[in-house]
C-alpha cells in the first residue's frame, strides 16, 4: 500500500461522518455533493476511485434540469459542458452524448474540492448498526461510523454476467463488486430481488459501412439512427469516434441471434466488436411504492439510490442520489446540532 494511502487510511479509520455513502456512480456522486453542500460531514468510499462517475454509453437525458433541481448545477454544468460529444433525438427527446472519461475526470476533480467530503477507495464488506447509526468495515480494514448511510453499489450486489464475453461476476472490468452487503442489508429490514439488465456490444467505427448510415431528422452523421425501423442508434463513446456504442431500444438480447441481428442490417454487415453484448443480473432493493426519481428509504438513516433501487437510468440514479444526500444530512443534522 503506498505511504499516502497508508496515511489517508490511518486518518479516516475510527472516524465519525453524518453522511456515509457506498459506491460512486451517478447514485454515489450526486449523494456525496449534495450532503457535504449541505454541510454534513460526508465519506464516499468506492470500489474503484477510477470508475468514480461512471456512464453506461447510453445518452443522458435532462442533465440541465437535473442540475437545476437538485443544487448539483455548477458541477454537473462544467461536467456536462465539457463533455458532450453530439445529440440525439429519442422519442421526441433531446439526449446528450457524453465522452464518460471527460465527464467522470470532471467529477472526480470536483469532489475533492468539497471540503466537507471525503472520498477513498476501497470495498464496504460489512455493515453493522450501531445504535441509531451505523458502522461500517472495509476490506482493506477501516472502521468507520455514520449518523445515516446511503448504499449506491450500482449493480454490484449479488452481479451475475450472463452472456456474450464478459463472463464474470464483476459489472465492470476491473471493478471488485460487492463482497456480501447483502446478508446485512436484509437484516436491517431490505427486500432484495433479483433483476436484469441488457447491454449493447461496443463496436470499432472502422468496421461501419458509413455510406449505407441513413440519418433521420436530428439524428445525423455518427450519432445516426440505422437500420429501417430496427431503432438503432449509433452512439460515439468518445470524442474521437472510433468507438460507437449500438443501442438497441427494446429488445430482449439472445445470445444465438445477436451475432444474425447486427449483421442482417447493411450498414453493419461487416462488425468488429470491441465489446460484445451481454446481460447483467443483479440485486435490487423493492421499492416498496418509491417513485422512479425517489431512493428507497428503510427507516431514516438507511437510503439506498440508483440501480440498486431500481433506477433505470443515470438521470433517476442521480436524482435519487441528490435526494438521499440532502435527506440524510438532515436527519444527522439533529445530532450535530
Ligand atoms: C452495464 C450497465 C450499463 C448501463 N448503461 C446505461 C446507459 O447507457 N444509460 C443509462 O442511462 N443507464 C445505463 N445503465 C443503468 C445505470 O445503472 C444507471 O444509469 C446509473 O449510471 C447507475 O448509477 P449507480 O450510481 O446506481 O451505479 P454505478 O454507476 O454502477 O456505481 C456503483 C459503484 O459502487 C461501487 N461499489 C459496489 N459495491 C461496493 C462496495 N461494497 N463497496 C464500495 N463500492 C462499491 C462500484 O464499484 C461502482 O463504482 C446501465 C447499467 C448497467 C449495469
Amino acid at each position: 500500500m503506498a505511504g499516502r494511502d497508508r496515511m489517508g487510511r490511518k486518518l479516516l479509520n475510527n472516524r465519525q461522518f453524518n453522511v456515509a455513502i457506498v459506491g460512486a456512480g451517478n447514485a454515489g456522486i450526486a449523494a456525496a455533493a449534495a450532503a457535504s453542500r449541505r454541510g454534513a460531514e460526508t465519506v464516499l468510499i468506492s470500489a474503484s476511485l477510477d470508475a468514480v462517475a461512471h456512464l453506461g454509453h447510453g445518452p443522458f437525458y435532462q442533465l440541465r434540469e437535473l442540475g437545476r433541481r437538485h443544487g448539483l448545477g455548477g458541477i454537473l454544468r462544467q461536467a456536462l459542458e465539457r463533455s458532450v460529444i453530439d445529440h440525439v433525438v429519442t422519442d421526441g427527446q433531446r439526449a446528450l452524448i457524453l465522452d464518460g472519461s471527460i465527464y467522470q475526470g470532471y467529477w472526480k476533480q470536483a469532489l475533492e474540492r468539497e471540503e466537507k467530503l471525503s472520498l477513498f477507495q476501497d470495498v464496504v464488506d460489512e455493515i453493522t448498526k450501531n445504535g441509531r447509526g451505523w458502522s461500517l468495515e472495509t476490506a482493506w480494514g477501516l472502521s468507520l461510523r455514520a449518523d445515516t448511510l446511503i448504499i449506491a453499489v450500482g449493480a454490484f450486489m449479488g452481479v451475475r454476467t450472463v452472456l456474450g464475453n464478459g463472463k464474470g461476476v464483476s459489472a465492470r472490468p476491473r471493478e471488485e463488486g460487492d463482497k456480501g452487503l447483502e446478508g446485512p442489508l436484509a437484516e436491517f429490514g431490505a427486500n432484495l430481488l433479483r433483476t436484469r439488465v441488457e447491454i449493447s456490444p461496443t463496436v470499432h467505427a472502422r468496421s461501419i459501412d458509413w455510406a449505407r448510415v441513413h440519418g433521420s431528422g436530428e439524428n445525423r452523421g455518427r450519432a445516426a439512427r440505422v437500420g429501417g425501423g430496427a431503432g438503432v442508434l449509433l452512439l460515439p463513446t468518445s470524442k474521437d469516434g472510433n468507438e460507437i456504442y449500438l443501442l438497441r431500444a427494446g429488445k430482449e438480447l439472445r445470445a444465438h441471434a445477436e451475432h444474425q441481428f447486427w449483421r442482417a442490417i447493411p450498414a453493419l454487415r461487416n462488425l468488429e466488436a470491441i465489446r460484445g453484448g451481454r446481460a447483467i443480473e443483479h440485486l435490487v432493493v423493492e421499492e416498496s411504492g418509491a417513485a422512479d426519481q425517489e431512493p428507497v428509504a428503510i427507516g431514516d438513516t438507511l437510503y439506498f439510490a440508483g440501480r440498486v433501487a431500481g433506477a433505470a437510468g443515470y438521470e433517476d440514479a442521480m436524482a435519487q442520489g441528490a435526494r438521499a444526500g440532502r435527506r440524510a444530512a438532515d436527519v444527522s443534522r439533529e445530532t450535530w446540532q
